[in-house]
């Protein structure tokens, strides 16, 4: 198991944190969309950060995040769940900005500066809980630290980083989420903040060999951490021909008619996962049947 999430406790309840290695998970992600460098960065950044959310859920209860901003990524959509699931996409795929002043990838240029992160949970109530922030950096780490500050209300820091090899390919991917809880004394808050500055790059980190437990005791800076849960994580996609012949049936029995006239088939393309799925003639004259009642 290389890609997993840890959820753990210290300075007495008062801190809660989670940190995970996801470089397989965002290889995958990298491989299946055929992202370039900085896309890979900030697709990979944003499912980082929402398997961390997610690991907040319960089991089935799911989230979706958004970042919609004014650069040249043109909007990131991720899904993830309580299980450690997650998939995403970034609109320009095909994304190479120039190194940043910094000498790291240039995540910001490729969010943009302006423009709104959107959280929206679905925990099997009526009404999903949606919450909304704005692009405060771009970086996406900073952004989710606002979202959980200003929305729910929870002071935190968020750290997701993905360092990305010469060829394109996904060398470590990882992030942390440490949560102050109500009560904590200031110097806690202080001595994290100061582990915080100290730290470099989670996933320089892990390119050190350095696993998600480490990786927290060194943030937390206490070995007085209590590791509550290992959480495997994984790229996971719930789409399938089924659903997408549902979603043919739903154009009405007139509509596919015209692709068997036309195309004489049909093709679906996941936009989470890259997966096509085709469809013959004779798939779409049983998907009209079933469009039009006789199934
Ligand atoms: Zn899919």
């Amino acid at each position: 198991m290389t890609d997993y999430l840890v959820k753990a406790l210290a300075y007495d309840g008062f801190v809660r944190a989670y940190a995970v290695n996801a470089t397989e998970t965002i290889a995958e992600a990298q491989r299946r969309h055929d992202t370039w460098n900085t896309a890979s960065a900030a697709l990979g950044r944003t499912m980082i950060g929402g398997l961390m959310l997610g690991a907040t859920l319960k089991g089935e209860d799911k989230l979706t995040i958004k970042i919609d901003g004014n650069g040249p990524a043109g909007g990131i959509v991720v899904d993830s769940n309580g299980k450690g699931d997650v998939k995403g996409y970034i609109k320009n795929t095909h994304l190479s900005l120039p190194l940043n002043e910094i000498g790291k990838l240039d995540v910001r240029g490729a969010v943009g500066t302006e423009g709104m992160l959107t959280v929206i949970k679905d925990l099997g109530l009526k009404e999903p809980f949606s919450g909304q922030t704005p692009i405060v950096s771009g970086e996406i780490g900073e952004d989710f630290t606002y979202y959980l500050a200003v929305s729910e209300q929870i002071p935190s820091a968020v750290g997701v980083s993905v360092l990305v090899d010469t060829d394109d390919s996904i060398k470590t991917a990882g992030g942390f989420m440490i949560q102050i809880m109500p009560g904590a004394e200031d110097e806690v808050i202080d001595q994290i903040e100061e582990r915080l500055k100290e730290t470099t790059r989670i996933s320089s980190l892990l390119d050190e060999g350095q696993t998600p437990e480490e990786i927290l005791q060194r943030l937390l800076g206490t070995n007085d951490v209590e590791f509550l849960e290992k959480m495997p994580v994984q790229f996971k996609c719930d789409c399938s021909k089924e659903k997408f012949g549902a979603a043919i049936i739903s154009l009405g029995p007139d509509e596919i008619q015209a692709m068997i006239d036309e195309d004489h088939g049909a093709e679906a393309v996941c936009t989470f996962c890259n997966n096509k799925y085709k469809y013959s003639e004779a798939d779409l004259l049983e998907l009209k049947r079933e469009a039009m009642g006789e199934l």
